[in-house]
């Protein structure tokens, strides 16, 4: 990112980046503790995000465990939520695929997957919504800034962020409308970047923060589907686990009812993955097709995309959560219940449970790193983070075989998490991938796109996804010589992970239309010779999702 001039300072007390679940309630949780406290002196609480609006850059089912709100919100404010629907405890189904058209329905719901009663909906409308109730108690919420960099006194402390600047060509020259960074320092910053985050990424390998075990993710890609009406089918969720994805390779899908015209369909493919021509993409339109996932869509049409990685590992790759000056919450800490594929609740109890640190050291007028570690052991304490222990082993015996991770599932739940006694190890999963014999990647799968089946640069389309071009390209490949030994090796493996089709391989050489990208960091997670480097587009470029 170049740089030009910089603007006088903002000074905030507590800096918010990201405007997902786990932020706002930290903001939210914060103001309410302070004024119920009766404390005369608020801080100041800005949440700033990278979306063109609240909301813009979230993804999710969403089934939603309230748990993760009592006490945070009133019963008033949990009726108002926007909600699509509530799930139908009995139109709820669990069922194995195997193959293109076999499959077997699990004759009862896990226990740990019954959701009868919970609202589902979208997560950009319940952050919309957090956004509201955090800007009544006297947060400033600010979209369209990303925060680009962290800043940091000569000790090594968190003392702010950097927001990238805006209106800058290609070559980073200032344009007419160009509009410069901003540094704003802050008591204390809460990193709420969501799963992957640049920024959070880095603190963490900087301050050495890494959690036990190397953490896992998935992509999730997702689409919103209109049928035709059918008003007994609200409600209805159904979950499924196995094809399109090989047996070595955790992999499964949701389907919900969230109206009578409306579904929300996605499947999840870990990243874990061996074979470099695997896509995520064509999987979902093969999940999809399956008959088993295609009567729920029968008769009806894509209109809304989008993709975005989940972090799996569980809770031996969760990092430590506090450095000097800043607390990490969310899904950016890899706070997701793999079993359950909800991690909501979880974001918001870690906000809460930010938020009580903070407000004690606003009383003490203490942010010292010491004041500041309290939110790990009460992250530990929460209702969540016993979820997050029973599953702890969950996902890492799927990668030997998905008969051997259904059998440890079970027994994991069984002992509440005790089996398997060990911890089981797992490796970053751009090392998983295999060689391709030659290096050649084989023609892609011809599918018929069809009204349930859009090719994945209609998807795109679908995602609302805008860049200014005229920017420079915040796709970075770091190394030509060693993207030319992934051709050769891999056979250029991002032009088929990348559910958005940025990387596209003509004559030999990768090229990068970074105006399609979605922000689902996939390429940072996945490229074998971690050889792309994700930096951020100007504030309020990037997907521009509705209803995600
Ligand atoms: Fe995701 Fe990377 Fe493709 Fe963007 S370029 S959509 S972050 S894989």
């Amino acid at each position: 990112m170049a740089t030009t001039k910089t603007t006088k300072p903002i000074q905030t007390d507590i800096l918010c980046v990201g405007a997902g679940v786990a932020s706002l309630s930290t903001a939210l949780a914060l103001l309410r503790k302070l004024k119920a406290g009766g404390c005369e002196k608020l801080p100041r609480v800005m949440v700033i995000d990278k979306g063109r609006n609240v909301g813009s850059h979230v993804l999710s089912g969403a089934v939603i465990d309230m748990s993760g709100f009592d006490g945070l919100l009133t019963a008033d404010e949990i009726k108002k939520i926007p909600v699509e629907a509530r799930v139908n405890g009995k139109r709820e189904s669990f069922h194995m695929l195997f193959g293109e058209s076999k499959s077997m329905k699990i004759p009862w719901m896990p226990p740990m997957m019954q959701a009868h009663g919970y609202p589902v909906g979208s997560l950009t409308k319940l952050t919309q919504y957090l956004a509201g109730l955090c800007e009544k108690e006297g947060a400033r919420v600010y979209t369209g800034f990303a925060a680009v960099e962290l800043l940091e006194d000569d000790k090594g402390r968190v003392v702010g962020a950097r927001t990238g600047e805006k209106g800058i060509d290609h070559e980073g020259k200032p344009k007419s409308n160009h509009l410069p960074s901003e540094a704003v320092y802050a008591k204390a910053v809460v990193l709420g970047e969501g799963a992957c985050g640049i920024l959070t990424e880095k603190l963490i390998k900087r301050k050495e923060l890494e959690g036990d075990r190397e953490q896992a993710y998935a992509i999730g890609v997702k689409e919103v589907v209109e049928v035709p009406a059918d008003e007994k089918r609200v409600g209805e969720i159904a979950h499924t686990f196995g094809y399109p994805a090989d047996m070595q390779t955790y992999g499964g899908g949701f389907i919900y009812h969230v109206s009578a015209t409306q579904v929300m369909i996605c499947y999840a493919y870990a990243l874990d993955y061996a074979d470099p021509a695997s896509d995520p993409h064509a999987l979902f339109r093969k999940f999809k097709a399956h008959p088993t996932v295609a009567e729920h869509i029968k008769g009806g049409k894509s209109v809304a995309y989008g993709a975005k990685v989940i972090p799996e590992g569980g809770c031996y790759s969760v990092p430590k959560v506090v450095a000097d000056g800043a607390l990490i919450v969310g899904d950016g800490a890899g706070l997701v219940d793999t079993l359950r594929i909800k991690g909501i609740h979880l974001a918001a109890m870690s906000g809460r449970a930010a938020a009580d640190t903070l407000a004690d050291c606003w009383k003490n007028d203490d942010f010292s790193l010491k004041a500041l570690q309290p939110y790990a052991e009460r992250l530990r304490a929460t209702e969540g983070w016993k979820q997050l222990r029973r599953v702890r082993n969950v996902r890492a015996p799927f990668s030997t075989h998905l008969t051997f991770g259904v059998a440890c599932a079970g027994a994991a739940w069984a002992t509440f998490g005790a089996f398997p006694f060990w911890q089981v190890p797992m490796e970053a999963d751009y090392k998983a991938l295999k060689v391709l014999p030659g290096g050649r990647m084989p023609e892609p799968e011809a599918l018929e796109a069809t009204p349930t089946s859009p090719d994945r640069l209609t998807d795109v389309f679908m995602s609302g996804t805008i860049h200014d071009e005229d920017q420079p390209c915040h796709l970075k490949i770091l190394d030509r010589k060693k993207c030319a030994e992934c051709i050769k090796r891999f056979g250029a493996p991002c032009q088929r992970f990348c559910p958005a089709e940025v990387y596209r391989l003509e004559e030999g050489r990768i090229h990068v239309d970074f105006s399609n990208c979605l922000h689902c960091k996939t390429c940072q997670i996945k490229d074998p010779y971690q050889n792309i480097e994700w930096t951020f587009p100007q504030g309020g470029d990037g997907p521009r999702y509705t209803r995600m």
